[in-house]
């Protein structure tokens, strides 16, 4: 039964309620131009590092009408991911908290798949596509285009009253649903604290990141080894860094997440420093890969590079 624009968008946010996320939000699928030439002056100036997927299909980057040809609206979803239990806090030696859990791919597009079916039960000709990290898509400034928030200048979204601790999935649709106010009131005001506390310098200018120079970048993103100039300065994180957000003002309103599937695998949670120094590759593989952690993006030999370079 096809339903108007209005009363579907208000069934697909209160099943994305339902499945647990956190805020939803509805954009129409248009070409980003505002975002263009932003994004090209960070690709030409190399800050991307060797991401070279980045530079990779820029067309598709900037309308999503070429990812899903009669794509009518973009549907943005956050899911809470702010850990209740922590690693031990004694640790020098630190992981990103999106890291805690299983891998959040599987876990978002499980529910976007859902949603999706909802979709197609409501608008039977509809086509969507669901993704997350998966595709050349600007998710922040879809998330902001839908309403969900503003990128900080530490350039993460941050949620107004939730804070930036955060998962983002979205679902191009051909479906015609009713979008939202974008969300134009960029809240960070006066403040600096996440440029003042970056210790690799890192955002170069409000909302920009080198990534050449970000630990997490260094530490994930990057197969070679971390080079020597980063020595002293990636302060124990070895999978990551949440320095930016941690020091973010709206971040006092993280609140735990209520996801089982997120929940922090034991190693998370037991392992003191001496273990993760004393990692080994059975280990490796029985707890982090076996498990599905998002750990596993690096291979054992990076890791066990990177937590020794937090002893140098
Ligand atoms: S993640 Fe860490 S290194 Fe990267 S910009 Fe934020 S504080 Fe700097
Ligand atoms: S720390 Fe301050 S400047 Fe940085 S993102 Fe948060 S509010 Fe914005």
């Amino acid at each position: 039964m096809l339903q108007s624009d209005a009363r579907l968008s208000e069934t697909i946010k209160k099943e994305a309620a339902e499945l647990g996320f956190d805020a939803c939000g509805i954009a129409y699928a248009a070409p980003l131009q505002a975002e263009q030439e932003l994004f090209f002056q960070w690709i030409r100036k190399g800050h991307h590092g060797k991401m070279g997927y980045m530079a990779n299909h820029p067309d598709k980057r900037m309308d999503p009408r070429k990812l899903l040809p009669g794509a009518k609206s973009v549907i943005v979803v956050a899911l809470n991911y702010f850990p209740e239990e922590k690693q031990p806090s004694e640790n020098r030696l630190k992981v990103s908290k999106y890291a805690y859990g299983k891998d959040y791919h599987f876990i978002i597009k499980e529910k976007l798949r859902k949603l999706i079916r909802l979709l197609a039960r409501h608008d039977p000709q509809s086509q969507s596509r669901e993704f997350t990290d998966s595709a050349p898509l600007l998710e922040r400034s879809w998330a902001q285009r839908a309403g969900l928030g503003w990128t900080g200048k530490n350039s993460c979204l941050i949620l107004p009253r939730k804070g930036s601790f955060f998962f983002m999935g979205e679902i191009l649709t051909t479906a015609s649903l009713k979008a939202d106010e974008p969300f134009f009131k960029e809240q960070c005001g006066n403040c600096t604290r996440c440029m003042e506390a970056c210790p690799t310098g890192a955002i170069i200018a409000p909302g920009q990141i080198d990534a050449r120079l970000c630990t997490s970048y260094l530490t994930i993103e990057l197969k070679d080894s971390i080079p020597p100039e980063f020595k002293n300065k990636t302060h124990g994180w070895f999978f990551g860094c949440d320095i930016c957000q941690d020091v973010c003002p709206f971040n006092r309103f993280a609140r735990p997440h209520r996801e089982e599937s997120l929940k922090p695998l034991p190693f998370i949670t037991q392992w003191k420093d001496k273990d993760w120094k004393t990692l080994d590759k059975p280990t490796f593989n029985r707890e982090i890969k076996k498990n599905h952690s998002p750990i596993a993006r690096v291979k054992f030999e990076k890791l066990r590079e990177n937590i020794a370079f937090q002893d140098t």
